[in-house]
């Protein structure tokens, strides 16, 4: 994606600062990585009069690249995601119509502010939601960091005959129904996995993607959220190989 910047790899950034300035920046405090020292390196406009200068000159650098900014739109569109985010239908009910009316933003905040307990499920889910933007941000730009964990061990587990007969319906009834090659439909079979993570980032795909591969020999997997347990999904065509199935109920 950036071949045009000069990407170190590993490189001995915090990604918790990462996140932070991600959080901060907008569409007049920009931040950059700075490659050669592995800093970085806020320009403020409003507190910068050469802001523009520099930003122009860092833009072209290879030395320098820059973290996304955040404006009030990206904000509207977290608030969107969390309406349907606590297990209460009325509260549910509550923040969709605070949201979608005149001032809505404006509105959702000082609905937060009378209420303790949904501010903090709104932080939780803000701090999650862009903490696997900035992941994924990452891996767009091939950036790896050293001796970081960013996401928690993978376990992947086959389930057995007699332990997919235990699942509820809705999972069993969801059938590997036809090739996307050659449209065959016969002597399909399902094979399904529980999973420990849901698919929240690139980094949790690419993992689970070389576990499927290593372990498994499956190089292309659905996926099946059950509530509380996820699970992974993969078939092949009796007939050409081709691991592409079209699944349905
Ligand atoms: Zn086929």
């Amino acid at each position: 994606m950036n071949q045009e910047k000069n990407i170190p790899s590993p490189i001995s950034i915090n990604f918790n600062d990462l996140s932070t300035v991600f959080e901060q920046s907008t569409n007049s405090t920009h931040f950059f990585i700075d490659f050669n020292s592995s800093k970085i390196i806020c320009i403020d406009e409003l507190k910068d009069s050469n802001a523009r200068t520099k930003l122009s000159q860092m833009s072209k650098d290879k030395r320098y690249l820059k973290i996304p900014s955040r404006d009030i739109n990206d904000e509207e569109l977290l608030i969107e995601g969390f309406i349907y985010e606590p297990r209460d239908v009325t509260l549910v009910d509550t923040l969709y119509k605070t949201v979608h009316r005149k001032n809505g933003v404006k509105h959702f905040y000082q609905l937060l502010e009378s209420q303790p307990y949904l501010k903090e499920q709104w932080l939780t889910y803000r701090s999650a939601v862009l903490r696997n933007e900035m992941i994924n941000w990452l891996c767009n730009n091939n950036i790896e960091l050293t001796n970081q964990h960013l996401i928690p061990p993978i376990e992947i587990k086959e389930l057995t005959a007699e332990e997919i007969e235990l699942l509820p319906d809705e999972i069993k009834d969801f059938r590997p129904y036809a090739c996307l090659r050659c449209h065959n439909k016969d002597g399909m079979k399902a094979r399904i996995f529980s999973i420990n993570v849901s698919p929240e980032n690139r980094l949790i795909e690419q993992e689970t993607n070389r576990i499927m591969k290593e372990q498994f020999g499956v190089s292309h997997h659905g996926g099946w959220s059950g509530g509380d347990q996820e699970f992974l999904t993969a078939s092949q065509c009796p007939r050409c190989g081709c691991e592409e199935i079209f699944w349905d109920y």
